[in-house]
């Protein structure tokens, strides 16, 4: 079946985007499917769209869908598909909406005449017939079936996004720009946003998570090692084979990242556990999470080791924390 989006709503992606396009087209379909299965972004119903491009697509699914990018609600990543997933939050419906394989390529004499245009050297003719030839293909999409465009998987237990954080800006000891506090880092006292870090020559490691954590302690409350429910670590399923081995009373180190703690004014000195009765002590003596490189360690002992998932017990760690490392522990 055909898009069924009127013309008048059609007029209004277009002007929002600054033209038509098969792209934005592309996005209107996938909107379309959104908003059927999952419905829109509104005050009461959270949606979230992870969009896996940063095409003509996506202007669509932000005018259409409510989900924005300044919100917070829209998370890109870089992985040039047009593959879109909408998930809610009221009962954690979610799909993913990808792109079927198909052909769309264009006769010689058409590639060459986007070529002219796009390296500026079309005539005002030339120009108008790509013009034809765009707006041609868009409508297109909004003809075809919407089988032939798109598969819909629906997922089952899709982990939310943690909602947009909110964090207080911090001025960069370098450009003085206003930054948020939590993409500052110090350096020898100064306080460095990414651009001045970058600058400045320091080395610098950067770490891509192996897993994350999902349990019930959410932020707010302090984790216990004592009182500490059980962990699933959802190791990715490209580490998975990396787990063979593990079994059940295994005990084993969790290096994780503290992601939610401040970067920025770690004091070297610390109350243990934040009691103020208690005389402060330097940081590297004590497991604050307020540290120079916030990484957490914990020995837990293992229950169940099922496929990329290890259940564990004892981790003193928030739900959605970055999992940067597993090793066995050393008694
Ligand atoms: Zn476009
Ligand atoms: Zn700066």
């Amino acid at each position: 079946m055909a898009s069924n989006i009127d013309r008048e709503t059609l007029g209004r992606v277009i002007a929002f985007h600054g033209h038509l396009c098969p792209g934005v087209t592309m996005g209107v379909r996938a909107a379309e499917i959104a908003l059927r299965e999952i419905g829109p972004h509104a005050a009461d119903e959270e949606v979230v769209a992870v969009v896996e491009t940063d095409n003509c697509a996506v202007d669509a699914i932000q005018y259409l869908t409510g989900c924005t990018m300044g919100k917070g609600n829209l998370i890109h990543l870089d992985h040039g598909k047009n593959a879109f997933t909408f998930a809610r939050r009221s009962d954690g419906k979610a799909i993913r909406i990808v792109a079927v394989p198909r052909d769309r390529s264009m006769s010689p004499e058409q590639e060459a005449l986007v070529q002219r245009v796009r390296g500026g050297e079309a005539t005002a003719e030339e120009r108008e017939a790509y013009n034809t030839l765009w707006h041609e293909r868009a409508m297109e999409v909004m003809d075809a079936d919407e089988e032939d465009l798109y598969e819909v998987q629906r997922l089952e237990g899709y982990r939310l996004p943690d909602k947009a954080r909110i964090y207080p800006s911090l001025r960069c000891d370098g450009c003085g720009e206003m930054t948020m506090s939590a993409r500052i880092t110090p350096v020898g006292g100064r306080n460095l946003c990414p651009a001045c870090l970058q600058e400045s020559g320091e080395t610098t490691v950067t770490m891509r998570p192996i897993g994350v954590v999902e349990n019930e302690l959410e932020p707010g409350v302090t984790p216990s090692r004592a009182k500490s429910p059980r962990s699933v670590i959802r190791v990715r399923e490209e580490y998975a084979d990396a787990l063979h081995g593990m079994a059940a009373d295994d005990r084993i180190d969790i290096l994780f990242a503290f992601d939610r703690a401040p970067r920025a004014g770690v004091p070297l000195r610390q109350h243990p556990r934040g009691e103020k009765d208690r005389p402060p002590r330097g940081v590297f003596t004590i497991r604050s999470p307020h540290r120079p490189n916030p990484i957490g360690v914990t020995a837990v002992r293992v229950l169940e080791v099922r496929g990329n998932e290890v259940i564990v017990e004892g981790l003193d760690a928030w739900n959605g924390t970055p999992v940067l490392d597993i090793k066995p522990h050393l008694a």
